[in-house]
């Protein structure tokens, strides 16, 4: 069994074929999915719950649960109504975690500093409806710069709390994953994982202990090998657990069980194991 911790399932690129894709996702064993409820910015935040209770205990699709965020590509669109918003959905019981938030000074879509106060101010929303947080984080080329901060911001206001959370599609370095790990956070490792140039992502996922660990596609971005540039979809993350088990040592079975346990530890719901057909 596989549990993809983190897909954007409200993708406009997923119109067609959403009921297709999650179908081929549960024969490649996958029984749970996380859709994050980003959307295009706050005023699209829900779209990722609904899809969550469309699919609702249909057979042969797996589990949907949802979160929702504000994404600090879209921090400069948050005002009061996006915050209301915000903490009106995470009492949604199908709505399991606030992300994806945090910082990216890749891009720089949103001012740093206006970043940083979204992301302060969700965690405050966040912590009031006990939910763990999500965290998107993308430093400048070459530089930790994101990392510093972000790690910084999660020790002083978010570890007190006890929640934790999971850092999502994680490229830093082992000392940013150890940080995280002690401040009560999962590393969930991405499609760029079995990408040839990303010897450092592979080193962290040795180096992170197994019960620390999920696996993610954030479809419909950076589909692995063999897929690479096409769309990605929540099937892929079986290449996910595959290279994470190789670069580990162990079977991908034991990789896809090792990681479903632990979201379901972590998040404290998710589909049990299957017994075998008598
Ligand atoms: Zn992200
Ligand atoms: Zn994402």
């Amino acid at each position: 069994m596989l549990i993809d911790s983190h897909a954007h399932l409200d993708s406009p690129r997923y119109a067609e074929d959403r009921e297709a894709l999650l179908r081929r996702a549960w024969e490649a064993g996958v029984r749970a999915v996380l859709s994050i409820g980003i959307g295009d910015g706050p005023e699209t935040m829900h779209q990722a719950l609904e899809i969550a209770r469309e699919f609702k205990d249909r057979p042969e699709i797996p589990t949907i649960f949802a979160s929702t965020g504000i994404h600090p590509h879209e921090a400069q669109l948050a005002d009061e109504k996006a915050y209301e918003k915000l903490d009106q959905l995470l009492q949604q019981p199908e709505v399991i975690a606030c992300g994806e938030i945090g910082l990216d000074y890749f891009y720089d879509h949103s001012p740093r500093d206006i970043q940083k106060a979204a992301f302060r101010r969700q965690m405050e929303i966040a912590a009031g409806r006990k939910r763990p947080i999500i965290i998107h984080c993308r430093p400048s080329d070459g530089s930790t710069n994101a990392w510093d901060d972000t790690l910084q911001i999660l020790e002083e206001a978010w570890k007190p709390t006890g929640l934790g959370g999971v850092l999502h599609c994680f490229t830093g370095e082992w000392d940013h994953a150890r940080r995280a790990l002690d401040a009560g956070f999962l590393i969930s490792f991405a499609g760029n994982i079995t990408f040839p140039k990303a010897q450092p992502i592979r080193d962290a996922a040795a180096q992170v202990p197994l019960d620390g660990i999920l696996v993610e596609t954030d479809a419909p971005f950076l589909a692995p090998v063999p897929n690479r540039g096409k769309r990605n979809e929540p099937a892929f993350v079986r290449e996910v657990a595959a290279k994470l088990a190789e670069v580990r040592g162990i079977s991908p079975e034991l990789a896809a069980s090792r990681t479903s346990e632990n979201f379901r530890r972590f998040f404290g719901t998710g589909p049990q194991p299957e017994r075998p057909a008598d």
